[in-house]
């Protein structure tokens, strides 16, 4: 008799849960999801809803992740088609901009190379004559105006795929069903959790600590103890606008502290504005809100941009990045995940911190190859490089 039930068990079905899901189930293993809640209902349904390389990561001099993240997007756009789109992005420069056109024309050229120069890779300046072309943007002493290329998603509806990729290749889950406590033993691990008829129990032989924001709650629920990566959990709030103020993404500076926000054309009759950045204390992950300061600091960057565009609040969401502990401000922090486990070799453990959307499949495989000596050969049955990836 097997003394496993699965070879793979994973806590928390956002987009790190379901790709980790998704690789493992592809390799032949057997695997296990269990979410507290449903699938995306973390951070990968909060995000800023971009499949991007990462234009500003490019001023912490983070080239491999840039270039990765776009190999990751050309792969996204080929498999997942009706769930990734491309789209052009404008970034407006005015005399008040911090970031000057020589070192915007630099940066965009970096990230055409990195981009392997594609056509969709390259960029422009838009002469003057096509202006128009930018609706009710703020024209006073604006200088210039670039246009490059970049990709946008549904987040939610982009982890439903992957996490219905993962179930057809025969992973199961259990939702809602809360990890509870974690034992792991020599070769292997048992597991509690908790359904609303009852407390249940089983055997993995590697256990993926995929809980997002929650990643330091459930490992402190692991005995024996293993290391924690030292974290800080930082909110970022999005509003969504009762108005199609754009038609194309617009890449803006804060007018209070020159942070980066994206401006942006959501569901066909709204508008999607955000980010911020604002520590967060609480020890409870559930608990994030958007806060009235947010709201004012996103408006007051509506107001430079789109004086005139009507400012209806529809909706406001905000949610966590997983960023390593620092003094510095988050958007100068690494934007790189940490897969940690919790023995070189023979691994029983796997915990996530952080990523990307954009990586999540690359970041996936990784993972899975950190686990390769705890499990047993199959025969694969696909490759995630070439599963294409459909909505529900
Ligand atoms: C504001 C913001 C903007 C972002 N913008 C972008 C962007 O534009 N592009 C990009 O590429 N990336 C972006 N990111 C990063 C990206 O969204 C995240 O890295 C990613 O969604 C994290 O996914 P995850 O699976 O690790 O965590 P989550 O999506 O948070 O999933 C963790 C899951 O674990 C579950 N869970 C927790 N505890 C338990 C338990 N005890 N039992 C069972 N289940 C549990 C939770 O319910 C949750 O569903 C952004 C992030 C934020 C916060």
């Amino acid at each position: 008799m097997n003394a496993y039930d699965f070879d793979v068990a994973i806590v928390g079905a956002g987009i790190h849960g379901a790709g980790i899901a998704q690789a493992a189930a592809a390799a032949g293993h057997s695997v296990l999801v269990l979410e507290q809640q449903a699938v995306a209902a973390g951070s990968s349904s909060r995000s800023s809803k971009l499949i991007h390389g990462g234009l500003r990561y490019l001023e912490q001099f983070d080239l491999r992740l840039v270039r990765e993240s776009l190999v990751e997007r050309e792969r996204l756009l080929r498999l997942a088609p009706a769930l990734v789109k491309l789209v052009p992005f404008y970034i407006p420069v005015y005399r008040h901009t911090h970031r000057r056109p020589l070192e915007i024309r630099a940066g965009l050229s970096l990230y055409a190379l990195l981009g392997g120069l594609r056509a969709h890779a390259r960029f422009h300046s838009l002469p003057r004559r096509r202006w128009d072309e930018l609706g009710s943007l703020n024209r006073d002493e604006l200088q210039a105006v670039f246009q490059y290329w970049d990709a946008q998603t549904d987040d939610a509806r982009l982890t439903r795929a992957v996490m219905d990729s993962a179930v057809s290749l025969g992973a199961e889950s259990r939702m809602p069903a809360k990890f509870e406590h974690a034992q792991l033993e020599d070769g292997g691990c048992e597991i509690r959790f908790s359904q609303p008829d009852g407390l249940y129990t089983l055997r993995c032989r590697v256990l993926v600590n995929a809980a997002g924001p929650w990643v330091n709650r459930v490992l402190a629920r692991i005995h024996p103890p293993a290391a924690q990566a030292a974290v800080d959990l930082i909110q970022g709030t999005h509003l969504v606008l009762d108005n199609a103020i754009v038609n194309s993404i617009f890449y803006v500076e804060a007018p209070r502290d020159g942070r980066a926000v994206f401006i942006m054309p959501w569901h066909e009759s709204s508008t999607l504005i955000g980010t911020t950045e604002t520590a967060f204390q609480d020890p409870d992950p559930a608990k994030v809100r958007p806060l009235p300061e947010e709201q004012q600091y996103l408006l007051e960057v509506l107001e430079r941009y789109f004086p005139s565009a009507p400012t209806k609040i529809r909706t406001s969401f905000a949610g966590l990045r997983v960023l390593p502990a620092g003094p510095q401000r988050a958007f100068r922090r690494s934007r790189e995940i940490l897969l940690l486990t919790d023995r070189p070799h023979q691994p029983r453990l796997l915990n996530v911190y952080g990523g990307k959307l954009t990586t999540y499949r690359a970041d996936s495989a990784r993972a899975l190859r950190m686990l390769t000596a705890a499990l047993p050969m199959h025969i694969p049955k696909a490759d995630t490089r070439r599963l294409a990836l459909t909505p529900a």
